[in-house]
């Protein structure tokens, strides 16, 4: 009920978000590692790939034929490709899309592309705004707190390294998202850890548009030997009240069909949501570790409306000026 006060009061209007895009993992080479993965092939493995241009080209325009209006473009950690294949490929792709949105590369890989191609972070940062980029998504936050991140993800950035490419992103004018995968064996403390530099950032630079928590999947990953139950729904709604009145600077929460179903994600507008993601034309991700959730627009604004919200699509940068 609190959670749903703070809800009413950022957002009074009684409106319920959601957007139309697709999710394009243009590889999945990856050289982290991250045990809570099963996404990633290592380097060379036969069932990696790094996607043509052409392919992403077609999956694009797919995505604007069914009324998308951005894409979220990540992949893993590959070892060669290097800023100007990045900058290239968006570039290339505002050239022909100019009004798509681009939201691409978490911290870790914004972090990868800085080292691999001997830049700073804000040289990288600017160089794919520059580019085309037009906002980064929150992945690769897992839970900030270094014990956990030494336990899942050794290889992958540190709490301050994350921390630091929002801020190097919010100083250079882009808006970023925040996210936080629970449920991979962490203490309740260390959540709050990650929730209290989550906000204080947000108090330093105000660039999240939105803060996105979902659980661990456990299907197919090494981490999913160790856990043996994935955080219940309870749980779930439990940490998305707590996100909404923790993080009340952050104005956006987002509440996730895709790992909870459809049924949970209902039930987290009355536990602080005012937003239910994406129609996720394509995800591989976390398909990957077991949640084979689907929807469409209509279900999603089926949804809304049951639960007493007035449904209507946003871009990415959670914008609604458009009819619906
Ligand atoms: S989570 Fe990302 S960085 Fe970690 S192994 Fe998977 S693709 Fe690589």
């Amino acid at each position: 009920m609190a959670a749903d006060a703070v809800r009413k009061k950022l957002h009074p209007e009684g409106v319920v978000t959601y957007i139309v895009d697709r999710n394009i993992n243009y590889t999945n080479f990856c050289t982290e590692y991250c045990s809570f993965c099963a996404f990633y092939r290592p380097m060379g493995h036969p069932e990696g790939y790094v996607l043509p241009k052409e392919v992403i080209f077609h999956k694009i325009q797919e995505t604007l034929d069914l009324g998308g209006t951005g894409i979220l473009m990540q992949g893993g950690l590959h070892a060669e490709l290097k800023i100007d294949w990045y900058a290239d490929l968006l570039s290339s792709i505002k050239t022909r899309f100019p009004r798509l949105h681009l939201h691409c590369f978490s911290a870790p890989e914004i972090l990868h592309i800085a080292e691999v191609s001997g830049l700073t972070i804000r040289d990288t940062i600017a160089r794919l705004r520059d580019a085309g980029l037009d906002s980064i998504p929150g992945g690769g936050a897992e839970i900030l707190d270094d014990a956990v991140r030494y336990r899942i993800s050794r290889l992958k950035c540190s709490t301050a390294e994350w921390l630091e490419v929002h801020r190097t992103a919010h100083r250079l004018g882009l808006r970023t998202t925040a996210t936080m995968m629970f449920g991979c064996g962490e203490t309740l403390e260390q959540r709050v850890n990650h929730l209290e530099v989550i906000r204080r950032l947000q108090e330093e630079t105000g660039g999240f548009t939105a803060f996105i928590p979902w659980t661990f999947q456990r299907e197919n990953t090494s981490l999913g030997r160790f856990i043996k139950e994935e955080a219940t729904a309870v749980e779930y709604l439990k940490t998305l009240a707590v996100s909404r009145l923790y993080l009340e600077t952050i104005p956006n929460i987002q509440s996730s069909w895709v790992t909870q179903g459809l049924k949970t994600c209902q039930l987290g507008l009355r536990f602080g949501a005012n937003d239910v993601g994406s129609v996720m034309i394509e995800e591989n991700v976390v398909s990957a570790a077991g949640a084979h959730h689907r929807s469409t627009e209509e279900e999603l604004r089926r949804i809304i409306r049951d639960a007493g919200f007035v449904p209507r699509q946003r871009d990415t940068l959670y914008r609604t000026l458009f009819l619906n």
